[in-house]
């Protein structure tokens, strides 16, 4: 069996203006108890699945995994190859931040199987930089960029962030072309979230930044698949554009719905039709692998007509969209048995349109595409619960 394998690093030498992210500062870290506990949670985890499952794709990210030095980062990677079967052709990724990375760790990281960077790029703008309170300039994303290319990496991923308070369409479409001369294999190119109570939303609150206004968030969004298609990239996921073959494989384990496991403070797994999420702090979480405990937090048993909903909102994440045929053969039952009335609705909005046997986005749902996928979750879909489910109804349409 396959499956998806994520590792949480949760530090970071700063946090960011913007951020809610588990992470937490690495200079007053216990580091070394952390890779310590992840090696016993993967240990023990490999050792319950009585089959060793083949890996899918492998994902460190974080806070900033480059925060660890590549030597605790190779010792983690070498206890997943004992427990797992690892592929010859395993796309494995690290997510760095420019200013942590240097030309030995990234060889050394590339020897021990990563053979995709992540780079947290942002912004082209020092200032725009600063407004996110990133750690790193500009130069310091082509640095990295260019060690990473010496390291033999031949996958590259760079962030991107819209929206920033002060960024003009002209700033964005820099960004876009300064990513673009630094000839990427990938871009993700994210709408910046501003989580309340973060340095940020204080000081858009007080009036200190000026906040984008909608019509040029949408702009950007807009101009974003513009610029990115006519690069030649495929605009394959509403935040994420690759070259022809490198779609990050990783990443479409969680839009296809399919299950993984993760490892480490805060990490996510998908497993045997449960969800659960471990333990944010690493000292509890350590605490609890040392108590011979399973460090989990919290835990969800899907049901059917769950299962059937995330697949939707995931899925529909996709350009492609949801597979009808796919769907019936995950579930036994049709789309339009499970969701027909309010699929006919969103169509006739023009949210919604069928390509090849794939239900997907329209151009005018996209940039509205949190609206619809609220209308597949807790099954507010569903006409009428799966047979095995029951029969009775559970829903409006
Ligand atoms: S690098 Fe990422 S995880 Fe770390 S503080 Fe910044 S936004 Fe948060």
């Amino acid at each position: 069996m396959k499956v998806g394998l994520y590792l949480h690093v949760p530090f970071c030498r700063r946090k960011c203006a913007y951020c809610d992210f588990v992470s937490y500062p690495a200079a007053t870290a216990d580091t070394a108890g952390y890779v310590r506990a992840v090696q016993t949670e993967i240990t023990r985890r490999g050792e319950a699945v009585r089959d060793r499952l083949t890996l899918a794709g492998l994902y460190v990210g974080g806070g900033t995994p480059t925060v660890l030095t590549a030597d605790a980062l190779a010792a983690i990677l070498a206890t997943v190859r004992r427990h797992f079967h690892w592929p010859e052709n395993l796309e494995a990724t690290v997510e760095a931040n420019p200013e942590t990375v240097c030309l030995s760790g990234l060889e050394k990281l590339r020897r021990s199987g990563i053979n995709r960077i992540s780079i947290g790029m942002q912004a082209a703008q020092d200032s725009l930089l600063a407004v996110l309170g990133r750690g790193h300039r500009f130069a310091d994303v082509r640095a990295a960029v260019r060690a990473a290319r010496r390291a033999g990496y031949t996958n590259l991923n760079l962030d991107l962030i819209s929206g920033i308070p002060g960024q003009t369409l002209r700033d964005w479409r820099r960004t876009l072309a300064a990513a673009l001369a630094l000839e990427p294999e990938h871009i993700a190119a994210y709408s910046l979230e501003i989580p309340p109570g973060s340095v940020l939303a204080v000081r858009l609150a007080r009036g200190e930044l000026p906040a984008v206004p909608e019509e040029e968030a949408y702009e950007m969004f807009q101009t974003t698949r513009e610029v990115l298609v006519k690069a030649g990239f495929e605009h394959y996921e509403i935040a994420n554009f690759a070259r022809p073959g490198y779609a990050c494989r990783h990443n479409l384990i969680y839009w296809m719905n399919e299950p993984y496991l993760g490892f480490g403070p805060a990490a996510h797994s998908h497993w045997n039709g449960c969800r659960w999420a471990n333990e944010k702090d690493p000292a509890v979480y350590a605490a609890r692998l040392a108590a011979g405990e399973w460090p989990v937090a919290e835990r969800e048993e899907l049901d059917l007509v769950t299962q059937m909903g995330e697949t939707m909102f995931l899925g529909l994440r996709l350009r492609r969209g949801v597979g009808r045929e796919q769907f019936r053969r995950r579930f036994g039952l049709d789309l339009e048995t499970v969701y027909g009335a309010g699929i006919s609705r969103l169509k006739e909005q023009g949210l919604l349109e069928e390509q090849d046997g794939y239900l997907r986005l329209t151009e005018r749902g996209l940039p509205v595409a949190n609206v619809v996928f609220e209308n597949f979750v807790g099954g507010a879909f569903c006409v009428s619960k799966p047979p095995s489910a029951g029969g009775a109804a559970v829903g409006a349409t």
